[in-house]
């Protein structure tokens, strides 16, 4: 699949073509795929980043870093129980 390089618009998961809505960091499916205690993070620093709060950029940034890496490490252990 043709990937058009437009960040914000397609999963961010290696693989992965599916498309995603703005306010979403993955594509549904690799969504549910990340841990509650890392999705809690994401969302909560994201909310803090829409309120203005500049030391939050850093965080979600962090957290989203997390997530994907948390998907990937999944994906790639599939043989794995
Ligand atoms: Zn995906």
């Amino acid at each position: 699949m043709a990937r058009p390089g437009l960040p914000g618009r397609w999963c961010p998961v290696e693989r992965c073509d599916q498309p995603k809505r703005p306010m979403d960091l993955l594509c549904r499916e690799h969504w549910g795929r990340v841990p509650a205690s890392i999705q809690q993070r994401v969302w909560t620093h994201w909310r803090a980043r829409q309120r203005g709060d500049r030391a939050a950029i850093t965080l979600h940034r962090e957290a989203c870093r997390d997530a994907i890496a948390a998907v990937t490490e999944k994906e790639d252990a599939h043989a794995e129980g």
